[in-house]
C-alpha cells in the first residue's frame, strides 16, 4: 500500500478510547519540523512529497490535532533537513516566518558545521531563533549515518549556545547510538565544558534500540544541562529508562511532527532497531486487527507507549503536566 498523508476514523477511535484522559489539554510539542516544499532542492524525501506543500502555523496546528485532539499546542520549531547538504537559508527564514504567530513557540536554527560563527550569532538574532538544530546531512563523509557529533555538531555550536544560553537538539548517529563511546565522550564533554547550553537529545538519545539506550546512560553521570524528547519513541522501555536514569524533570514531549503522522511503528530487533510503514506488505499478519484496520499513527503509537510507562511508575498528574508543558517551559523560558 502506497504511503498516505491522512487521518482516519479508527485512530481517532484509538484516541478517544485509550489516550482522551491520558493526555492533558496543555502540550508543549518540544519537536516539530516546519517546512515549504517549493524551498527543498531534489530529492524531496517522500513523505514531504505526499503531505502539505506549506507547512505554515496554522497547518502545523490543524494537523497535529490528529493526534491531540482538541489540545492547545504550541512548540519548537524547526527546519526538515534536506538528504543532501543544500542552502539551509530559505528553511531557517520559512520557520521565523511561523514562529512569530505563536506567543509561547520557540524556534531552533538548521545549522552547517562550517558556517561562519558570528553570522550564525547575528542571523539567529535577526531570525529570533534561540537554539540549533544541527543535522547529520553536513557531516563531510559518504556514510553518515557513523558521523561521530563534531563532524555536524564542531565546538563552536555547543560553544555559541553556552554563550547565548540557548538549545540544541541533537539527534545522535552511530549504530550503538548513546552506547557508542564517540558519542558519550562528546555528550559528556559537551555538556561539562558548556553548562549553560541545554542539549536535548532527540527520541529518547536516538532509543529505538532500548538496550543500547540503557547501556549508554549507566556510564552518562547525568549532566545537569542534559534532556531528551521521547519523539516517535514506541517501544516503552527507552521512555522507562530515560526517567529513571534522567528523573521526571529532564524528559519532555516531542510528536517529531511529521513523522509522527507516518503510519506504522519502530520496534528494536536484537541489537538494532526496526520502523515499520504502512507500505510493507506485512500488516496482513497482524493478529485481531482493530476493525480490519491496520497501523494508526506513529504518534498515536507513541502516546501509547508513553501513557503505558507513566501508569507503571506511578507518576503524578503534576508529573504528566511537567512532562507535557512545565518542563518545556522551564527549558525554553517561557514567559
Ligand atoms: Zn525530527
Amino acid at each position: 500500500m502506497p504511503l498516505k498523508w491522512e487521518l482516519r476514523q479508527e485512530d481517532s477511535e484509538l484516541f478517544a478510547a485509550e489516550l482522551e484522559d491520558f493526555v492533558p489539554q496543555r502540550v508543549f510539542d518540544m519537536h516539530a519540523h516546519l517546512w515549504r516544499k517549493a524551498n527543498f532542492t531534489d530529492p524531496v524525501p517522500e513523505y514531504v512529497e505526499i503531505g502539505p506543500s506549506e507547512v505554515t502555523l496554522e497547518v502545523y496546528r490543524e494537523h497535529i490535532n490528529w493526534i491531540l485532539p482538541g489540545r492547545e499546542v504550541h512548540g519548537l520549531y524547526f527546519p526538515f533537513p534536506e538528504t543532501i547538504p543544500n542552502a539551509t537559508e530559505p528553511h531557517n527564514a520559512w520557520v521565523s516566518q511561523q514562529l512569530v504567530k505563536d506567543p509561547f513557540g520557540r524556534g531552533q536554527f538548521y545549522v552547517r558545521p562550517t558556517d561562519d560563527h558570528d553570522f550564525v550569532r547575528q542571523e539567529m538574532k535577526r531570525l529570533g531563533l534561540r537554539g540549533f538544530k544541527p543535522f547529520n546531512c553536513f557531516a563531510d563523509r559518504p556514510d553518515r549515518e557513523n558521523a561521530e557529533i563534531p563532524e555536524y555538531m564542531p565546538e563552536w555550536i555547543p560553544k555559541l549556545a553556552h554563550e547565548e544560553g540557548w538549545s540544541i537538539t541533537l539527534h545522535i548517529q552511530r549504530a550503538r547510538s548513546l552506547a557508542d563511546p564517540s558519542n558519550l565522550h562528546w555528550i559528556r564533554s559537551y555538556c561539562k565544558t558548556y553548562p549553560n547550553m541545554t542539549l536535548i537529545l532527540d527520541h529518547c538519545a536516538r532509543g529505538f534500540n532500548p538496550y543500547h539506550l540503557i547501556a549508554g546512560l549507566e556510564h552518562l553521570g547525568n549532566p545537569g544541562n542534559l534532556y531528551v524528547d521521547t519523539s516517535v519513541i514506541c517501544n516503552p522501555l527507552a521512555i522507562w529508562a530515560c526517567i529513571k536514569y534522567l528523573g521526571t524533570d529532564r524528559v519532555l514531549y516531542g510528536s517529531d511532527f511529521y513523522c509522527s503522522h507516518l503510519r506504522g511503528t519502530n520496534l528494536p530487533v536484537a541489537d538494532s532497531f526496526i520502523w515499520l510503514d504502512e507500505s510493507m506488505d506485512i500488516w496482513k499478519f497482524l493478529a485481531y486487527p482493530r476493525q480490519n484496520a491496520g497501523p494508526t499513527l506513529v504518534g498515536l503509537e507513541n502516546l501509547l507507549a508513553l501513557k503505558a510507562v507513566f501508569h507503571m511508575l506511578k507518576l503524578t498528574d503534576n508529573e504528566i503536566e511537567a512532562f507535557f508543558w512545565s518542563n518545556a517551559a522551564r527549558v525554553l523560558n517561557l514567559t
